[in-house]
């Protein structure tokens, strides 16, 4: 016999954990975007440095539309996403010495 567990909330699972993640393929990051509609992300170079450092909201078209069309989201620009923009501010400020520049269109 198989003991049913109740439906419970779905963020209370271990994997949901808040947490950055360094993206480094389009699919799982498009994805994170569409599973995290509330959530934030960091559009920045690869080496971040101060003065590339955008935060955006997920929902922002900026951080969904390719610049190109054949170009990649993940491998031209770093992509840091997490729902606690705390966090985004905290890496940033300790990886490149500064806060992240807010997005003019979504206004993070
Ligand atoms: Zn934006």
């Amino acid at each position: 016999m198989v003991t049913e567990r109740a439906d419970g909330p779905r963020e209370s699972r271990d994997n949901e954990k808040v947490g950055m993640h360094d993206f480094r393929d389009d699919g799982p990051y498009l994805g994170w975007l569409d599973d995290h509609p509330d959530g934030y992300v960091v559009n920045t170079t690869r080496p971040p440095a101060i003065g590339n450092v955008m935060l955006h909201r997920a929902t922002c078209h900026h951080v969904r539309r390719a610049p190109h069309p054949d170009s990649s989201f993940t491998r031209e620009k770093a992509k840091y996403a997490s729902t606690d923009r705390g966090e985004l501010e905290r890496w940033a400020r300790h990886t490149v010495g500064g806060p992240p520049q807010p997005c003019g269109i979504c206004k993070p």
